[in-house]
This record gives C-alpha cells, structure tokens and sequence, in this order.
C-alpha cells in the first residue's frame, strides 16, 4: 500500500482558509522563514481519512478477532472502562494539583481510586500492603527486587544470589540482575514440569536472596509443592517473590499471601481488564508483607481519620522514587473499575473459565498435537509442533499458517524448556464457537502437515507482506523507505 507521501498530489488542499482581512501584526522574521515549502502530502479532506482508515483496517487485535497469544492474557477488554477513564474529571486532571485545601475538591477522587485499588489488590493477593507506582510488570519486579535488596541490607544479611526457575518470564532473571543480584537458574522437573523442593539442593544457600516463582508458572501448571518450598526458602531468610502478571487462573482460588509469598506483582494490563499490546501502556502493582512495608517506594497514599486521601513521603527506609507522581494512573482507574465490575463472584467466574477454556482446547487437540504434560492445565495450555517439526513444519510454520486462518498466532518457542511450544492463552472472554473454530482451524493445520508440507513455505498470504527473513531484518535493520 503506498505511503501517504505518495498519494500527495500538488495543489490538492484539505482546508481553504480564508484570504486574511486582518492587517499583518508581527511578521515572521526573515531569518525564520522557510525558503521552500514544508515537504507534506497534499490530498484532500477525504483521501485522509481513507488512508488511514485503510491503514487501520490492517491492524489485528482483540477487537478484531482471537488472539491467544499465551502469557500476554489479549482478553476482551470492556468499553466501559474506557468511558470511565475518559470522564474529563480524571483524564484532565493535573498531577501537580494540591491535593488538599483549595483544588482538594479536584485531587481527592484520584487519590480515592488508587487507594481503594490498593486496598482490592491486597484483598485478592492475601498482601499486607501494595503500591501501584510501577508502570509495568517487568518495573513491578525491579522494584520487588529492590525491596528485597533493602531488606536484607537493612538486616545486615549478606545476600547476593535470586533463584529463577529455568521456565520463568525472561523479565525475570533481568529484574534481579539490574537490581544487583547475580541469577541462578533452577531447573524444572522433566516429569511433572513443575519445581520440587528437591531441586532447590545446592542451589539455595545463606547467599539467597529471593527465590521468583510464577504459580501456575509458564507451562500453566499449578506448583503443589509450594508450602514446603516456602518453608525451605523461609530458613534461610530468603524471601518468596510471585510473578503475578498472569492472576487469570487464581482470582477468587489461590492467594499468594495464603501461601507465605512475600512479595507478589500483578500486571493490571493483563488480569484487570485493561488494553496492551505493542509495548503498553502497562502497570505492575506491586504488594508485601508487614516486614517489608517499611521499604515500598514512596509516594505512599494514606486515608486518614478524616477521610481524606494525602500523599504521604515519610518512609526513611522507603526505596525512594521508582516512577514520577503515582503510577500509570489511566490503567489503575480502568482496573479499578473492572473490579468493581466483576466484584467478587465475576472475578471468581474469570478464573474458572479461563481454565476451563484453556483445557478444552488442550484435550481437544491432545491428538492433534504433542502435549507434554497431559494434566489439568491452569488459564494457558503448552502444546509442541516436534512430532510436526519430523516432518519439517515448525512451530514458526503453525503460526503463519494460523494468520491465513483468521486468527493470531500463539506464543511460540516459549517456555524455552518445551521444544517447539505452541502456548496458548484462550482467556474466559471467548465463547463456545470462536474457540471450536480455532481448534478446527488447527486440526486443518496438523492435517496439512501431515498431507502437504511443503504448503507451509509460502504461507501467510493474506497478509500485505509474506514471511520475513526475521534474522536477517534484526541484523541488517534498515528503516528506511524507498517507493
Ligand atoms: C508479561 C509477563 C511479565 C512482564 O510484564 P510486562 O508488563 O510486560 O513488563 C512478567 N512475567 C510474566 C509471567 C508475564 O507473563
């Protein structure tokens, strides 16, 4: 489709203005004038709005169609939210506001939303206290870790190992890296794709920090172990992190503070119903316990006895500053409003058909497609293309095929443990009949592997540009366009 650039034809306006009546005042310097025009397209009104609504007609999203891409949780996202977060009250409103005396009037609904968001996510997390300054999941476990690396200085606890689970989100070992801390990886058991305790001989030691768990981690299993790993880590002073970017399957079920976790991020823009994609706007909240409240980065938000929200700053041990004013206030209002929404019994009703979704895809296409751990699945199910890939079609070759199919492809070659992974995140907002044609669609596909694999070369073709030689674009990147 041809830039807009190319569409420009000269003398072609989109706005006549006026011949001016009114005697110039103060005229351009001349040193300040352009000697040539500005070189933009020159189309009228309605060209405009074609192109761009072209342009957008080429944009997949949840909106146009199902999208399971594992671990990213592409829900339904409700208009409503996106009402609310327009009201001009909240979307106009100045963070440098006063936010009591004078101007109070126009702060204290915004305080009031992000405290009583705080307030839901420790009731949901079983935590003691949460901070929605981070502005996303990977920022929720940097500050976590920084936490943690507080803790220990503050105690006099000599601590510079975090363990990370060898399937865990790849934010993970880089969180604790950047916050100081070298990683060891601690492997998954191959039988039942879970950690055991057992695993955690010779790994964890007095030089243990942290140990970062995602239960159910990224194979969508649930860790049944979880207590006795809990008390093993707790031996050592070591603190239990739970990567919650995905609390699809535990809403209303499992609360990580139930199960001594001490730290818990939540990604808003996942669970809680906010759009994401293309890299945000994102918000990872995170939470404590009582013994490292003491260290969340400041600003805190306080309801004192008059019932008023302030802004409190006096935390000595506090981290400090992670993020400017407080958080990413535009999601936090839409996940606020979400849980308002859901209230108890929708949240609950979220969970359960996340997970029934996501074990009626894997049992319908166990036969299809290798499974590798064949057991109840949480709100994600890991299927593998390797009895495929014998035949020289790739998980890579599944994905594009499933774009001819209508439907974005899952996330693929992720968990790194699980050769050729198909991951895929069906959430609760899809119905019956999207997720039978999905598992049409990939029966179809598992039959042309089998029958004609060589289609798979050629394939996407209903895409405005074919298979891309991805390697080759990220190491010739070349940005530049020629007509
Ligand atoms: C998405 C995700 C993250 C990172 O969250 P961002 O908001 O993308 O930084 C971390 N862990 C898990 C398990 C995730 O799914």
């Amino acid at each position: 489709m041809p830039v807009i650039f190319e569409k420009s034809v000269s003398g072609c306006k989109g706005v006549t203005l006026p011949v001016s009546d009114v005697p110039v005042q103060h005229a351009i310097d001349a040193n300040y004038r352009r000697a040539e025009d500005a070189m933009l397209p020159e189309l009228s009104e309605l060209d405009v709005v074609r192109h761009f609504t072209a342009l957008s007609r080429m944009n997949y999203g949840v909106d146009t169609n199902f999208y399971p891409l594992g671990s990213c949780t592409m829900k339904y996202n409700p208009k409503i939210t996106e009402k609310i977060a327009a009201l001009p009250g909240f979307a106009a409103l100045h963070p440098l506001l006063p936010q009591l005396s004078r101007g109070g009037m126009l702060t204290q609904g915004a305080l009031e939303v992000i405290y009583e968001l705080e307030q839901a996510l420790c009731e949901i997390t079983g935590m003691d206290a949460f901070t929605a300054h981070p502005l996303a999941g990977a920022h929720g476990e940097l500050t976590g870790m920084m936490i943690i690396a507080a803790y220990h200085r503050d105690k006099g606890n000599r601590k510079t190992e975090i363990l990370v689970p060898d399937e865990a989100h790849g934010t993970n070992p880089s969180s604790a890296a950047i916050a100081g801390f070298t990683v060891r990886s601690v492997p998954t058991d191959p039988d039942t794709g879970v950690l055991v305790p057992e695993a955690l001989d010779g790994l964890l030691n007095e030089k243990t920090a942290a140990i970062m768990l995602t239960n159910p981690n990224t194979l969508g299993l649930f860790n049944p172990h979880i207590e006795k790993i809990a008390a093993l880590v707790h031996r050592y002073d070591a603190q239990l992190y739970y990567d919650g970017a995905n609390c699809n399957a535990i809403l209303g079920k499992f609360r990580p503070g139930d199960a001594n976790f001490d730290v818990v991020h939540v990604n808003l823009h996942k669970t809680f119903g906010t759009p994401h994609g293309g890299g945000g706007p994102g918000s990872g909240p995170l939470g404590v316990r009582k013994h490292l409240e003491p260290y969340l980065p400041i600003s805190r938000i306080v309801k004192r006895s008059d019932n008023t929200y302030a802004l409190d700053y006096d935390h000595p041990k506090s981290i400090g500053y992670i993020a400017p004013f407080y958080g990413n206030f535009g999601v936090c209002l839409r996940a606020w409003a979400y849980i308002l929404m859901q209230g108890r019994t929708g949240l609950i009703d979220i969970s359960e058909n996340a997970v029934l979704n996501a074990n009626y895809i894997m049992h319908s296409l166990k036969d299809d497609y290798d499974v590798p751990y064949l057991k109840t699945c949480m709100h994600e199910c890991v299927l593998s293309a390797k009895n495929q890939a014998e035949r020289g079609v790739h998980a890579i070759d599944i994905a594009k095929a499933l774009i001819d199919e209508g439907f974005h492809p899952p996330t693929v070659y992720f968990p790194l443990i699980v050769k050729e992974a198909l991951m895929i995140e069906p959430t609760e907002t899809e119905s019956k009949g999207t997720i039978d044609a999905f598992i049409a669609a990939m029966k179809r596909i598992a039959r042309m592997a089998r029958d004609n694999p060589e289609k798979f070369r050629a394939m996407p073709v209903t895409t405005p540009v074919g298979r891309l030689d991805e390697t080759r674009a990220a190491r010739e990147m070349d940005v530049c366009y020629r007509g």
